[in-house]
């Protein structure tokens, strides 16, 4: 009797982790998503850095692309004196939240603090406030170290954003300035009281091969941590490991994201990917509260 060869069903291709135009990416929403397409993704979560503005355009190019975008933000947070991330997946975008105000005084900060690390790189280089303002999208743009990087690539004055984040942007230079940000903790109370899942992000990253953090990882859990952020670019198989095992110790979420940034960084789009199961635990976490946001689909 002939058999009928059975076929693998395809696997939804999901990328979690993205930025565009909106903070420090260098693609626009409308071309991320086009990218996204042509990389055969069907769900891609924009995750700019402390800011739901890209939301609005993302909803005008779901349609047209084909791929589903899971509206988020990669909130910045300061434990001690270490930056740390936290993806905020489906929350509630309205600028009442406590979490939306923390985002509000996060960018009103980092403007601050761009303008005087700008003063003092202007002490010693060819810059100007102008020149970093020319490298944001526009006047909503959140502010990072990104832009004063590309305005020194333009000065000349280094090659790329590499070489200034590994000299003069690096937080031993003189020229560093710190902003204001929420601890972890607060971030992920935050982002549950606004119906979002909250996710680690690359966790073991600035850790140069070593483990993440795990008293820091113990607090936001206790905060209300939903899930990791276990496949990154910048965790080794080991890390990988550490973190999956730590994940199904405490019933945490695994999720991955290639963490694009166009020409801003080496990370390939699609390049990390989340399980699908993993997504739908997310919406369905999201759909349970009154005030998470709905995924936008095709
Ligand atoms: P900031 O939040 O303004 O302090 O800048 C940190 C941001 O710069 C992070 O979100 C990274 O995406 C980006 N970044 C950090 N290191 C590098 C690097 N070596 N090359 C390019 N971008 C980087
Ligand atoms: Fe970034
Ligand atoms: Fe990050
Ligand atoms: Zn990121």
């Amino acid at each position: 009797m002939p058999t009928v060869a059975s076929r693998p069903v395809p696997r939804l291709r999901i990328d979690l982790h993205t930025h565009s135009t909106w903070s420090d990416g260098t693609t626009s929403v409308a071309e991320l998503l086009e990218q996204a397409a042509g990389y055969r993704l069907d769900a891609i979560a924009l995750t700019d850095h402390d800011t739901t503005a890209g939301w609005e355009e993302a909803r005008a190019h779901v349609a047209r692309t084909g791929v589903m975008v899971i509206p988020g933000i990669e909130v910045s947070c300061e434990h001690g004196r270490a930056s740390v991330h936290v993806l905020a997946l489906l929350a509630d975008p309205a600028p009442t939240t406590e979490l939306a105000q923390e985002l509000e005084a996060c960018r009103a900060s980092r403007r601050g603090r761009a303008q005087r690390m700008v003063t003092r790189l202007a002490e010693d280089f060819p810059l100007t406030w102008d020149d970093v303002r020319a490298q944001a999208a526009g006047e909503d743009t959140t502010l990072g170290r990104p832009h004063i990087a590309d305005a020194l690539v333009a000065a000349g004055v280094v090659r790329d954003r590499g070489e200034a984040f590994a000299t003069m942007l690096a937080p031993s230079s003189p020229y560093y300035v710190p902003h204001a940000a929420p601890s972890p903790e607060v971030a992920v109370a935050a982002i549950r009281k606004a119906g979002g899942v909250a996710i680690a992000a690359h966790p073991a990253s600035t850790s140069r091969g070593g483990d993440a953090d795990p008293e820091l990882l113990e607090a936001m859990i206790a905060a209300g941590l939903h899930g990791i952020e276990v496949d990154h670019r910048e965790h080794s198989e080991e890390q990988r490991e550490h973190l999956r095992a730590l994940a199904r110790r405490h019933g945490l979420l695994v999720t991955g994201g290639s963490d694009y940034h166009g020409r801003g960084k080496p990370n390939r789009l699609g390049e990390n990917l989340t399980a699908p199961e993993v997504l739908e635990e997310i919406i369905s976490l999201a759909g349970a509260s009154p005030s998470g946001t709905e995924v936008l689909r095709p």
